[in-house]
């Protein structure tokens, strides 16, 4: 019951009018010693309710300030467009028998219209952090009255590059006296450096142990021999299993992009999620794919972080997350709240062995599952370490005297002058590229 927390009745009532009838777990940890004015350092994830979870704590001491002042009084930072978006609902929804204002501040909306409604001093801002620099350079607003300075997926913020950013609005929220910091992964060595900057004393509360994964959703692996294959299997797996909706995950926007070509190509409603698509786009993707007229979602994890929607129950990795905390945070969108998910990873060869880490990491094991129609001759290393890993892919040493000598012997025929590009085959060996730069996550 939302009563046991000291919240104000406008707050209750609001939370009773959502018809939110229990607090989830991380509302239970990070309520009360919020409330307490402690900073918190959260572990938790998208769909835990970590939104409410530092929104009540908030909008209560905005409510009890003695004195109502017009100043902007909170800060929420956050690393997309679109969390900003859901964030700046949320606080709509529980403010709404209140007199709290709140405001938004993110890029790809208009400068000029953002800089007006800065002047009228809400008492949260919610933002991002290149907008919100540039804001504060262009000497729109003022954060020295920030009382409660919040981070939401702290860890994507600076995935995303924006370390700089998050230190410099931090110096200018000197006179804060709260700090919450919110992420979905424990983060690495950067993460750790902003919490021992901005953190005074925190309560660090870890809620999305692995543990945590949805004991509803099934996990599977599908051995794929290339990523032609892999395509292939995705629109085998889109028109064979049932579901309401599907995301499906990769890593690079290109990837994104060619898969998105292929499935529009075969006639399904799919729509495609990347940091290149401009606000319009991203808008209109999110809403459809949320009211169901578009059931299948490509996008990177940048794209998608942050997303809540009710009725994803088939998400697919296309290409295997980076880590462990990754995969927890793409496969528990599905199989919420009881509901049934399967979330299937495509594995190739150079796959394999991050599949087989993350199992460790998780202490479980995918289910292999086999496509008859589609079955390639990859099914798997021949030869299998004790860790699951491959056996016997040791890279060769660099240099190697033969190696040396039966690459130059190759390169002779070659009739490309001395200066012109090289082509460089890309991993997938679909498409020679001509580009020396990766290409980027998102
Ligand atoms: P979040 O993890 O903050 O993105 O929240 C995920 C979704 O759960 C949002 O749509 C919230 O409105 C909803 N939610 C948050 N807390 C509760 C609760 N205690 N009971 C039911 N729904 C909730």
């Amino acid at each position: 019951m939302f009563t046991q927390f000291a919240l104000h009745e406008r707050l209750l009532k609001a939370v009773a009018e959502l018809n939110f009838a229990e607090p989830t777990p991380v509302q239970v940890a990070a309520i009360p010693p919020a409330l307490e004015g402690r900073d918190l350092r959260v572990t938790a994830q998208t769909g835990s309710g970590k939104t409410a979870a530092f929104l009540l704590p908030l909008l209560n001491s905005l409510i009890g300030d003695a004195k109502p002042r017009v100043e902007i009084r909170s800060l929420i930072l956050l690393p997309t467009r679109e969390l900003a978006q859901q964030t700046l609902k949320e606080v709509e929804r529980f403010s709404q028998f209140t007199f709290v204002k709140s405001g938004l501040v993110t890029g790809g909306e208009d400068f000029k219209v953002q800089a007006a409604m800065l002047r009228k001093l809400p008492d949260i801002l919610i933002a991002t952090p290149g907008r919100l620099i540039e804001q504060l350079n262009a000497g729109s607003l003022d954060l020295k009255a920030v009382q409660v300075l919040i981070f939401d997926e702290a860890d994507r913020m600076l995935d995303m590059g924006f370390a700089e950013a998050i230190e410099r609005i931090t110096v200018e929220c000197a006179n804060r006296r709260q700090t919450l910091l919110f992420s979905a992964t424990t983060g690495g060595a950067a993460l750790r450096e902003v919490v021992a900057g901005v953190l005074r004393d925190p309560v660090h509360l870890k809620l999305n142990s692995v543990g945590e994964l949805s004991e509803t959703t099934r996990q599977q692996v599908i051995t794929a021999d290339d990523p032609m294959h892999k395509e292939r299997l995705v629109q085998w797996l889109l028109s064979n299993e049932t579901y309401q909706k599907a995301i499906i995950f990769t890593n690079t926007r290109a990837q994104a992009d060619r898969l998105y070509g292929h499935l529009v190509a075969d006639e399904f409603k799919a729509f495609v999620l990347h940091g290149e698509k401009d606000q319009k786009d991203r808008k209109l993707a999110i809403e459809r794919f949320s009211q169901g007229a578009n059931r299948v979602l490509v996008a990177t994890d940048v794209a998608a972080r942050g997303l809540d929607i009710d009725g994803l129950d088939l998400v697919i990795n296309f290409d295997m997350p980076r880590s462990g905390d990754e995969y927890v945070h793409r496969i528990g969108r599905t199989g919420r709240a009881g509901a049934d998910g399967l979330a299937i990873s495509l594995i190739c060869h150079n796959d394999w062995n991050l599949m087989s880490s993350i199992e460790r990491y998780l202490k479980q094991r995918f289910e292999r599952r086999v496509i008859k129609e589609l079955k390639g001759s990859y099914q798997g290393p021949k030869n299998l370490k004790a860790s699951g890993k491959a056996a016997g892919t040791k890279k060769k040493k660099i240099g190697d005297k033969k190696d040396v000598k039966k690459a130059a012997a190759k390169r002779k025929p070659s009739a490309r002058p001395n200066n012109a590009p090289s082509a460089v085959v890309s991993q997938d060996g679909l498409a020679p590229l001509k580009r020396k730069k990766p290409a980027s996550a998102d």
